[in-house]
């Protein structure tokens, strides 16, 4: 049996390879910012506005739901959907203090602000609870093809990766106009019965296609749920025109949240993959999985597993004297894959 010290010995062991790989990490991949910026975003300056809100009322209780016991009103929280939280939490001084010590609510505004504004401008925040969001952020991997997923579908709320909304792998998507001509008329807005995302207005997908004109979205698996006429009708909807940016309206990024180590991940890419691909391009080499490899997202773990393989990694590593200096490394690396400067454009996004 291994006495203490060589316990204690094993653990700086681990301590230091860990420390090692974080500054491989930090040397030889880089978040790939240009797939966050293609899906819809919101410009930081508003997350206070969504975090803050306008406190309605000064007062400092909470009138007859103060008899109940705080254990009582953080479970009764559980079962709150996020609009109704942030309502809740609006409403004073009181109310604020205890939606911030509610089960979750700190890890999720730590760490998933950007995504808890999407949702919440998005007005899908009514259909689903803070449990919901967490389970997604503690997931890692995209729920369709396995590898990390960076992203969240907002109808549904499903982990899943920028792959998997390029390649069309999500279920499909439509204008909830279309599905309107085909419901029955019957009372109850089709709003009430499925879970639509409101978009913003944004600049989607690759192209970098502008849509200023907000649409009502709605995920084709809640068909089943709304009165259409007949399935020819639900065939013809989703094959409508003008829905490809839809899923980029839909989606948006989630980090994930290791519960374990406390750790935070958004998704890494290798930075000697684009070097590969670069000179791959000068010399007119490419193969179809230069690309691909380039654009391959990675967990922390699944990058070391890569590196001790892609040999320009391990090349900018060497160059940069192992961490000590910082080596020169691709414009497209340094930029995070995107080149124009959608703050800039993106400023009627506030107005
Ligand atoms: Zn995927
Ligand atoms: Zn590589």
């Amino acid at each position: 049996m291994p006495s203490y010290g060589s316990g204690q010995a094993a653990t700086s062991l681990d301590e230091s390879e860990k420390v090692h790989e974080m500054e491989i990490i930090r040397i030889a991949s880089y978040h790939r910012r240009g797939f966050d910026l293609a899906v819809a975003w919101t410009n930081p300056r508003e997350h206070d506005r969504v975090l803050l809100g306008t406190i309605r009322d000064t007062s400092a209780t909470l009138g007859n739901l103060q008899c109940l016991p705080l254990e009582i009103i953080h479970e009764i929280f559980l079962l709150l959907d996020i609009r109704a939280l942030f309502n809740f939490r609006h409403i004073n001084r009181r109310a604020q203090q205890i939606v911030t010590v509610a089960c979750g609510y700190k890890a999720v505004v730590t760490h998933a602000l950007e995504t808890l504004c999407i949702i919440l401008r998005t007005t899908i925040a009514s259909w689903f609870t803070l449990s919901d969001l967490l389970k997604v952020l503690y997931t890692r991997d995209c729920h369709l093809c396995g590898s990390f997923g960076g992203f969240i579908f907002l109808p549904s709320f499903m982990r899943c990766c920028f792959f998997c909304i390029q390649e069309d792998s999500l279920p499909p998507v439509l204008p909830l106009s279309i599905v309107k001509k085909s419901a029955k008329s019957r009372p109850g807005h089709p709003n009430t019965l499925v879970p639509i995302v409101k978009s913003l207005p944004g600049i989607y997908s690759m192209d970098e296609i502008v849509r200023k004109r907000r649409v009502q979205i709605m995920s084709a698996e809640y068909f089943g749920r709304l009165p259409l006429h007949k399935a020819d009708d639900r065939t013809r909807a989703t094959q409508e025109k003008e829905t490809e940016l839809l899923r980029y309206m839909v989606t948006t990024s989630l980090p994930y949240l290791n519960t374990e180590t406390g750790v935070i991940q958004n998704g890494i890419s290798c930075s000697g993959c684009q070097i590969a691909l670069e000179k791959a391009l000068r010399s007119s080499r490419t193969g179809p999985s230069s690309c691909a490899l380039r654009d391959k997202v990675y967990s922390y773990d699944e990058f070391m597993q890569h590196f001790r393989e892609c040999r320009e990694a391990q090349k900018l590593w060497e160059l940069s004297n192992q961490g000590v200096d910082v080596a020169k490394i691709s414009e497209f690396v340094r930029r995070r894959g995107y080149f124009k400067k959608r703050d800039v454009i993106m400023s009627f996004h506030s107005q």
